[in-house]
């Protein structure tokens, strides 16, 4: 088939070289400047034709798929595709078509600690000693999972996914669902709370009876998608007890899960810290032992797991001030979030972009 790859990053190169191996004619379009983009061309290994420097609409009706990257905004060109009966696709939606059944794929979506909760989950997979792969928006792109031994009988696959992508999927359908929660970003994007909202729910819209849809009980717009699939209903709380799935008792001491057995997880094993990562703890944990891993696994995974660069991430003390990088936190929620019950006087150095969005809720934890 023709394929048009848009979209020249890493996932882009790596869902080129893969259809490329399966007998694809790939052609790989990116608006950047080609001069930029050499580092990426290398590693194509010329198993793709390239339009680079801008997009030729031509390539995009006369294609049987394109195939979009993480990141890349519908543009005029993929409209017109879409027009002309031409299936566009994310890279996830494509790498999910080629995952084997018996493998069990957990996802993972949420405004904020998506890719702790992943690395996490894969820790906890790669513990029980069956064959895992994590990645998606994180990392490996999705596409690599589906030639390794994940992609098999008793195999993890456990996957990163962002809105966006779930915008351009249409069957994706993971056997253990994670919604972390729903904050204000990307609304230069979507306009509205009530679209971005739906599209991440997108996650649970595919699921069936007898998968397993986990919420934050948190998050009134993540419950609601979570109850709308037909998936079992779970929840993680920080706050309170709930009916099935984690919750952290008074002393926060331990992760419980009610299966409706009783199971608990202390979280001392963990090295993050804060409200935030014990819901991401709290997630990980449920994920996992619905997907089957044992406890004595899990555990291991909490132990064995370490902070990702960038969140959070203690990088030195001159003086008597402790310097943290939390370059990650690219919205209001997340900088909350950080900044919550933090145990000492801060400075925030605070830059980037507006998205769009209300910054209450860092004003009142700047507070
Ligand atoms: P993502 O992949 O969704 O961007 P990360 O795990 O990379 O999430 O975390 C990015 C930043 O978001 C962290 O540095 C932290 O400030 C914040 N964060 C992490 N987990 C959560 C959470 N569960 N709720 C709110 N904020 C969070």
């Amino acid at each position: 088939k023709k394929i048009l790859v848009l979209g020249l990053a890493r996932s882009g190169v790596a869902a080129a070289r893969f259809l490329a191996g399966r007998g694809a004619r790939v052609t790989v379009t990116d608006s950047a400047h080609p001069a930029k983009l050499t580092d990426a061309v290398a590693r194509l290994d010329g198993c793709a034709t390239l339009e680079l420097g801008g997009h030729r609409v031509e390539s995009f009706v006369g294609a049987d798929l394109v195939v979009v990257s993480p990141g890349v905004p519908e543009l005029p060109e993929t409209k017109a595709a879409r027009a002309a009966g031409v299936e566009v696709v994310a890279e996830i939606e494509l790498a999910y078509r080629f995952l084997d059944p018996a493998a069990t794929l957990i996802a993972i979506t949420g405004t904020n600690g998506k890719s702790t909760a992943t690395a996490l989950c894969g820790t906890i997979c790669a513990a029980s000693g069956r064959p895992t792969f994590f990645g998606g928006n994180l990392g490996n792109p999705l596409i690599l999972a589906v030639d390794t031994p994940a992609n098999g009988p008793g195999g993890l696959v456990v996957a990163e996914v962002a809105g966006f992508q779930l915008e351009t999927s249409s069957t994706f359908h993971p056997k253990v669902a994670v919604g972390l929660n729903i904050t204000e970003d990307h609304l230069d994007r979507y306009g509205t709370m009530e679209v971005y909202g739906a599209m991440k729910n997108r996650i649970f819209g595919w699921q069936e009876a007898g998968d397993h849809a986990i919420a934050n009980a948190e998050d009134a717009r993540v419950v609601a998608g979570a109850r709308a699939s037909r998936a079992n209903f779970w929840e993680f709380s920080s706050a309170r007890e709930v009916p099935a799935g984690a919750f952290l008792p008074d002393g926060r001491r331990e992760i419980v899960l009610r299966l409706p057995e009783t199971e608990r997880y202390p979280t001392s094993a963990l090295s993050i810290v804060g409200t935030h990562n014990l819901e991401n703890a709290m997630a990980s944990v449920l994920a996992t032992r619905l997907a089957d891993v044992v406890p004595e696994a899990i555990l291991a995974g909490m132990r064995a797991y370490r902070p990702l660069p960038h969140r959070m991430e203690r990088v030195g003390e001159l003086g008597d001030v402790e310097y943290y990088d939390d370059s990650k936190g690219t919205n209001v929620g997340a900088v909350a979030a950080a900044l919550d019950g933090f145990p000492r006087p801060v400075v925030l150095i605070a830059g980037g972009r507006d998205k769009g969005g209300d910054y209450g809720p860092m004003i009142r934890a700047l507070a």
